[in-house]
Order: structure tokens, then C-alpha cells, then sequence
């Protein structure tokens, strides 16, 4: 089949006749969608190593069913979103719906085990999701990244409806974050670091945008989050910028026992006097991809139109070099995925 493979001197490159057996009992999809993420910068850059030479990239994954094991609930033909997490199934947290915080983990999609790059990719058949009609398979192959990633962070922090909370940016994941909590009933205060991106915040449901320009100021944060809160804080703060001025600015922000709700990796460190989480008896989550369950509730959103993807453009394989050039250059509204 034909794939995009990491050779070992970390390239990409284009294989016409690359075989990648599915382990027994696995099924094998026909992908239609991988979604280009940013983690594969990382690889790529060599701050994540590849499991093995001639690794098949691609964690965001949809297609069609080509083949399944006798008694799955899928069948050839049906169109998926796969879930790229294989927990060992045998572990408390896989016990309990938790794949992804397995202890042993068997396979990651992408990550440690090929994934979407390619014609074919091969994946337990209770991983894959059937998608309805109305979710396209490149929505689909986003919201097994950052679509599940939002639904996650949300139902982690306890979310209720009525209160209030903080999405600190407006890029992929930031943007379905304010979908879920405006869904789930919440008032939102998005804050983004560019005028341009208020109106994207608006539509995607946030009640307030706060523009720190340039993702400065910070420290104003808790007064404007006060302002337009009746004096108050807010109740959640979720994090997608990860600098050390957001976070502590975001923890700041919040009011008795509020939450500040780590997602976005960061190389930064979180650097807060103990105080300013004692007097309010505030908390610090963090929150890292998602279960199966989560998916099924991003794609179940999606299906029913309240939570949109955005897909600046479809590659050919061929032109992986290009998704993650525009990628790295910061072009992309939205994402980028490649479609086999
Ligand atoms: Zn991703
Ligand atoms: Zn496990």
C-alpha cells in the first residue's frame, strides 16, 4: 500500500509498496481522513522518539472498514473514527474506561504503532466508532484528537451548568472547548491573543472574549475575569497556552474553589505561591487525551451539529512535506489532513 514513512534520519517520505501486517484479531480501515496534529513536529524534530525506522505518522484517523474479525460490532463498508489507544485491558484504568492512562499500554496509534499516513491502518475492532452520516470523515479524523481532548477536559473538571470558566486560547482545541462548555450549559470566557480571533471565539459559543494582544497582560486577567463576573471568579480556567504569566494569570482568575484545568503540553513551568491556591481553595487538574466513551460523546455532538470542526485543506499523500510545512510556518486555520 502506499504510506508516508519517518525514515531514520527523521524524514518524510512517500512508499508506494509498504507493508504493515495487522496484528491477530485486529481489523484493517481504508483511511479516508488523518488529521496533520502539531505532535508531529515533535517527532519529527526528535523531541518524541519514533518506536522504529520506517514509522507510519498519523493519530487522527478516519475511514472505512475493510476488513473485521467474525463477531465485531463493525463490518466491512462501515464508515469509522478510530481510537487510537490499545490498553492492555487488563489494568484497573483500562478496567474502567480510562485506555488512555493505561499502565501498560499495548499500542498508541501514530505514536507507538503505525498509524494514518497511509492507505490502510490496522486497529482493535472496538476501537473503531461508527460516525453518522452528517460527520465527514475529515470532521471525524479531528475529533479523535482535539475534539475527544475537549469533551475529556470538560467531563474531568466536573462542568456544570450555570457556571462559568475560562478557555485561555482560541486555537483547535481551545475552540471546542468553548463548544462543549457552552453546550453543557456554562458561561464562557474566551481569551485569545488577537483581535482577528475574537469573532471565531463568539461563533464557537463564548459569552466574553478577552483580547491580551500578543498573549501579554496577564496579570490584568483576574480584574477583567472580576469585571465581568459581578466580582467574582470564575469557577474553571482551561489552559491551551501554557506560558508561566497564563498560568499563574489563570489560577488567579479563579474563585472559591475554582479549578484551573492544565491541557496543552508546555515547556514551561507552573510557578504559583501556595497561597494563592489556599486562600480559595482552588485546584489545580491537569487533563491529557481521552477515553473511547469521550470520542463516541465528540462525534455523537458533532453528528447533531453542536460541535464543528474546522479543515483549512485536504493533501494527497504526496503532499505531506506541505501540511506540515503550512503547519510549522503557523498558516493553518484549522486543521490540515491528509486524505489516502
Ligand atoms: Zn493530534
Ligand atoms: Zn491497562
Amino acid at each position: 500500500m502506499k504510506a508516508v514513512v519517518m525514515t531514520e534520519e527523521r524524514k518524510l517520505e512517500a512508499r508506494d509498496d509498504y507493508s504493515s501486517p495487522a496484528p491477530e484479531g485486529w481489523a484493517v480501515v481504508d483511511v479516508k481522513a488523518a488529521g496533520v496534529c502539531g505532535s508531529e513536529l515533535h517527532f519529527l524534530d526528535g523531541m518524541v522518539p519514533a518506536p522504529f525506522a520506517d514509522f507510519v505518522l498519523g493519530h487522527e484517523i478516519a475511514g472505512v472498514v475493510a476488513a473485521a474479525p467474525a463477531g465485531s460490532k463493525v463490518e466491512a463498508g462501515d464508515r469509522v473514527a478510530v481510537y487510537n489507544f490499545v490498553g492492555c485491558g487488563q489494568c484497573r484504568w483500562c478496567r474502567t474506561g480510562h485506555e488512555s492512562i493505561c499502565v501498560e499500554p499495548r499500542a498508541q496509534l501514530g505514536w507507538t504503532a503505525n498509524g494514518g499516513f497511509a492507505e490502510q491502518v490496522a486497529a482493535p475492532p472496538a476501537n473503531l466508532i461508527k460516525l453518522p452520516d452528517s460527520v465527514s470523515f475529515e470532521a471525524a479524523a479531528v475529533l479523535a484528537c482535539s475534539g475527544m481532548t475537549a469533551v475529556h477536559a470538560v467531563r474531568l473538571a466536573g462542568a456544570e451548568l450555570g457556571q462559568t470558566a475560562i478557555v485561555d486560547g482560541v486555537g483547535g482545541v481551545g475552540l471546542m472547548v468553548i463548544q462543549v462548555l457552552a453546550e453543557a450549559g456554562l458561561r464562557v470566557f474566551a481569551v485569545a491573543d488577537a483581535e482577528s480571533r475574537v469573532a471565531l471565539a463568539e461563533e464557537a459559543g463564548a459569552a466574553e472574549v478577552i483580547v491580551l494582544p500578543g498573549g501579554e497582560g496577564y496579570d490584568g486577567l483576574p480584574d477583567r475575569v472580576k469585571a465581568l463576573n459581578d466580582g467574582a471568579g470564575a469557577d474553571y480556567f482551561f489552559e491551551l497556552v501554557g506560558t508561566e504569566a497564563s498560568m499563574r494569570g489563570g489560577i488567579r482568575s479563579l474563585g472559591r474553589r475554582g479549578a484551573a484545568v492544565l491541557v496543552g503540553y508546555t515547556e514551561d513551568e507552573l510557578k504559583i505561591h501556595p497561597i494563592d491556591l489556599i486562600l480559595s481553595e482552588a485546584r489545580v487538574l491537569s487533563s491529557v487525551a481521552a477515553s473511547r466513551h469521550d470520542l463516541e460523546t465528540a462525534i455523537a455532538l458533532a453528528g447533531e451539529g453542536k460541535l464543528s470542526v474546522a479543515i483549512d485543506t485536504a493533501y494527497p499523500l504526496e503532499e505531506v512535506d506541505t501540511a506540515i510545512a503550512r503547519l510549522r510556518a503557523r498558516e493553518v486555520n484549522g486543521r490540515n489532513v491528509l486524505v489516502p
